[in-house]
């Protein structure tokens, strides 16, 4: 990691906003609102920190949106995308081609996946490479002889990204309602989280019973009609929903009964995020296929891809062609990128660090925020964390007093966050985290404290407001 600070040339913030107010038309943003505010330019990056324009420094607990897992600063990802543009910035794997790094990646892939994944086919971004998952789930069951087999279950409050089929497959009400969405043959059940749905049951009974809201549907649409089953390990954009223990061994269970595909999109928990390569080692998912993309490359270049089984593989591989793939598909810089990040995550021992060490003692200073007033709940698993923002508190999740959602307390909560230099992020009244595996203790204190500090600030405006009565 470089140490030497570069100080850039700062460059005129109010031009940049007037400009970027002007013709930047940002992903999920209401425009009006933050022409009015005007946008903060980041401009440098540095381990796990951030700063913007104004030469604020900020810690970054997102890890950017979820990748930059090896953190911010590193020449040499830097220097490996150089090499490759200089030797090859690009060239197509359509027409019986490929280049050294992608095929590097891919045997690289097949050593760091769960047994039974020695197959990649790579894309641009985690929506595509669902949309891949898609066409490849139909056009397994139509080489077995089940083309009526065409119907993907997935989950309300799912993020799969935002695609059309991306954004179908997701369970955000908010992106289907613009565009008429879902498309159809995408079905959603309720999502296996214990705080909305699980009153009256311990935990381990809610897993096994969310579990079973797979298997009704898959009786009511008629199991000979359904092709897979899509779900993120731990649902990241949802708002860090870990579920019990219990839920993915019987959703597994319940796949094998009816014969469906498992897909695990791991965009989020994938490449050392939970503190092993892949999340469905840990939570015993044992997918069919495995969405990824983000932490890949730690977000230095953009790539995704889907890993597939054996079982899948035999089957596409034996079908002749399969009609499917992007321009960038395997893309040689991309491909550069995440080989000297998963080198860098292995030298580093960053799944050694995060499992035995760094997630243990953040999951025991997160839990701590639990004793704010503000607070119901604080959990978390691996490298992702999540605190409910409540009105009054008890004891049991399902008896805590939620403030109105129209009042956006979660909003206003991040924006001290991002006053006071560190980045969290608001899903409704939860505030959840995603910080980079590079993370050390002394940092875990640091952004400890300063989310406290900002729990404390946005108690104090609540209170003003007198919406704490
Ligand atoms: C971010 C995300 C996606 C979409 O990835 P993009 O690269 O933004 O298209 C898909 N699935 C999950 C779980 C994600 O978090």
């Amino acid at each position: 990691m470089t140490t030497t600070p570069i100080v850039p040339v700062l460059p005129d913030t109010q031009v940049l906003q007037r400009l970027d107010a002007a013709h930047f038309l940002h992903p999920f943003t209401d425009h009006k609102a933050l022409a009015e505010k005007g946008v903060r330019v980041m401009v440098r990056g540095d381990g796990i920190y951030l700063w913007d324009s104004e030469g604020r420094k900020v810690l970054d607990a997102m890890s950017g949106l979820w990748c930059v897992n090896v953190g911010y600063g590193r020449t040499s990802i830097t220097q490996a995308v150089a090499r490759q543009m200089e030797t090859l910035p690009f060239y197509n794997s359509f027409f019986n081609t490929t280049t050294i790094p992608a095929v590097e990646l891919a045997a690289k892939l097949a050593r760091i996946a769960p047994a039974g994944f020695r197959h990649v086919f790579y894309t641009g971004s985690g929506s595509e490479a669902n949309d891949t998952n898609v066409r490849m789930v139909r056009r397994y069951w139509d080489l077995l002889g089940q083309p009526e087999r065409t119907v993907i279950i997935s989950r309300h409050n799912a993020y799969h990204g935002s695609t059309m089929a991306g954004a179908s497959l997701g369970g955000m009400s908010g992106m289907h309602v613009q565009g008429g969405l879902p498309i159809p043959g995408i079905v959603h059940i309720n999502q296996p989280s214990y705080a909305e749905h699980g009153v009256g049951m311990t935990p381990e009974e809610f897993g096994v019973h969310a579990a079973s809201w797979l298997e009704e549907r898959i009786r009511e649409l008629g199991p000979d009609k359904v092709a897979a089953f899509i779900g993120e390990p731990i649902q990241g954009a949802g708002g860090v929903i870990i579920p019990p223990v219990t839920y993915w061994p019987e959703v597994r269970r319940i796949c094998d009964k009816y014969d469906i595909l498992l897909i695990a999109d791991e965009v989020i928990t994938g490449f050392g995020r939970l503190g092993k390569w892949f999340a469905s080692e840990q939570f015993g998912i044992r997918p069919d296929l495995i969405t990824f993309a983000k932490g890949v490359t730690s977000g230095y270049v953009p790539l995704g891809g889907v890993l597939v089984s054996d079982k899948v593989a035999g089957v596409i591989v034996a079908g002749g062609d399969f009609n499917h793939g992007f321009t960038y598909s395997g893309h040689p810089v991309a491909c550069a990128a995440a080989l000297e990040n998963i080198r860098i995550i292995e030298e580093e021992k960053l799944l050694e660090q995060v499992a035995h060490d760094t997630a243990p003692y953040l999951k025991a200073r997160f839990a701590s925020l639990a004793a704010h007033p503000l607070v119901g709940t604080a959990e978390s698993c691996g490298f992702v964390a999540g605190l409910n923002l409540v009105r009054r508190k008890a004891g049991n999740v399902h008896y805590q007093v939620k403030f109105d959602p129209g009042l956006g307390v979660g909003m206003i909560c991040r924006a001290h966050m991002f006053d006071n230099g560190v980045i969290m992020r608001a899903v409704g009244d939860r505030m959840i985290i995603a910080p980079p595996l590079i993370m050390t203790r002394p940092q875990i204190d640091e952004l400890i404290g300063l989310i406290r500090l900002c729990l404390d600030r946005t108690l104090e405006d609540l209170e003003r407001r007198g919406w704490m009565r």
